[in-house]
């Protein structure tokens, strides 16, 4: 498996003296399998130079498969741009999260509108599928397509690529699930490479065990980190720790800052080897740059996953306007995530405590219960435990997410076992709720049985 990195930058585009030696375009990489088959992982600016060269190649007709992470500018900038979109006889599959409301050839058209650009989606010239994703997985000819949700205010997917004996993860615009305050105090006091303690981390790490190679957001530091929560990047410390827990073999930082000139990035890559040298670990860890070539071979100890789920699940259709029912004690958080919810089209009923919140409940069975952790008489967790013991199935499964102050500490340990199925950590942001809404109500509607819609 070859990989080349054609954009390697995050949030916006910086190409100058600054940035020559990792490149200033955003995330595009190409990925060529063995046999041939093409797979683009983002369309951010570094796609138009990608799209020259597969011209170039005289490839005709092109076939490729085109996986987008989520539909920020960064990371689709270049789709009316690649080239090989325009030339009749090709054919691109292109794959993205779907969602409530949510199509991508809805969205893709929206940045193609005549305010926008001249030329809109249905006259490029080549024959184009577009496929709403769930978490789950999928094949691509020869190719095995693990897919996860990652926490960032968008509904965006982590990739996971298993083929020719090697996995490569695409995990960008990510932020790490504990968000306790003491973010960067955790960094700087637990060991390096010490394994996660809240379950989404914990399954994170195993989205990217045993990987070849992780291409990871990269964005901050643990300094810089405090300043930026909630804006869904991770600090490479994190990065770092991920990768030695899911014991990968090589850590490519990616979405790099647009900030970060050259020589801060090599300070970057400095801090990530002695982290890497702390925990005593073999991780090969480096700074993606722009024009950089991979070639990936079976190894030694390389881990493909099996997984045996497979299915045909909808996704936005699925979604519909279903009930969510948000209880807190707290009136100004009822009145901020109802107006969240409402915006996505959700039926929001609400409860000012916990005997109200089981009552309505089990009167209402919604498809989503958001339920303040602290509030007087019973509280979250005792909700929880009593949802998970009733006698409705739907309300032994139903996604249970706890509105807290903290993650990562025994209570968020103890949640869990309660049956707790998520954290929202306060003070959170419409986006981030947004997203980790539309998350728990597809993992919760496909029940884990999950895949591609066509
Ligand atoms: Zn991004
Ligand atoms: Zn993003």
């Amino acid at each position: 498996m070859d990989v080349r990195f054609w954009g390697t930058r995050g949030s916006v585009a910086k190409p100058g003296p600054t940035t020559l030696r990792y490149g200033g375009n955003t995330s595009c990489v190409e990925v060529r399998i063995t046999d041939g088959t093409l797979i683009v992982l983002d369309c951010g600016t570094g796609a138009h130079g990608l799209g020259q060269a597969l011209l170039a190649s005289g490839e005709h007709p092109l076939r490729g498969h085109l996986l987008i992470t989520h539909t920020h500018w960064d990371h689709i900038q270049g789709f009316p741009f690649f080239a090989p979109l325009f030339v009749p006889g090709n054919e691109w599959d292109l794959y993205a999260p779907g969602s409530v409301g949510q199509q991508l050839e809805t969205t893709l058209a929206g940045q193609m509108e005549y305010t926008y650009f001249p030329v809109t989606l249905e006259q490029l010239n080549a024959t184009i599928r577009y496929h709403d994703l769930v978490e789950g997985q999928f094949a691509i000819a020869g190719v095995r397509i693990i897919t996860q949700y990652l926490n960032h205010p968008a509904l965006a997917l982590g990739y996971r690529l298993e083929a020719d004996g090697v996995a490569v993860v695409y995990a960008v615009d990510h932020e790490p699930h504990v968000r306790d305050g003491s973010a960067t105090g955790s960094l700087t006091t637990r060991l390096a490479g010490a394994p996660p303690v809240h379950r989404e981390d914990q399954r994170h790490v195993e989205f990217l065990a045993g990987a070849d190679l992780v291409i990871h957001d990269a964005q901050y530091t643990a300094a810089e980190y405090p300043k930026k929560i909630t804006w869904g990047h991770t600090p490479v410390e994190w990065a770092v720790d991920y990768a030695l827990a899911a014991g990968a073999k090589r850590l490519a930082l990616f979405h790099h800052d647009p900030l970060r000139d050259d020589d801060a990035l090599d300070g970057l890559v400095e801090i990530c080897r002695e982290r890497v040298g702390a925990a005593g670990g073999g991780l090969e860890v480096f700074a993606a740059a722009e024009g950089q070539v991979l070639v990936l071979t079976e190894g030694e100890g390389t881990t493909v996953r099996s997984i045996s789920s497979t299915g045909v699940a909808a996704t936005g259709e699925m979604l519909g306007p279903l009930t969510v029912l948000v209880a807190d004690d707290d009136p100004t958080i009822v009145a901020l995530l109802t107006a969240t919810l409402q915006q996505d089209g959700f039926r929001v009923l609400t409860a000012g405590d916990g005997e109200t919140a089981l009552r309505v409940a089990r009167a209402e069975r919604p498809a989503l219960i958001l339920l303040d952790w602290r509030m007087p008489g019973l509280e979250g967790v005792d909700v929880t435990r009593a949802l998970r013991a009733d006698a409705d199935p739907h309300l032994r499964r139903v996604p249970v997410v706890l509105l807290t102050g903290e993650t990562g500490g025994e209570n968020t340990a103890a949640g869990f076992a309660a049956g707790v199925t998520d954290y929202l950590t306060k003070p959170f942001k419409p986006p981030f709720v947004r997203a980790r809404v539309r998350a728990w109500l597809v993992r919760g509607a496909a029940g884990g049985r999950q895949d591609v819609r066509r």
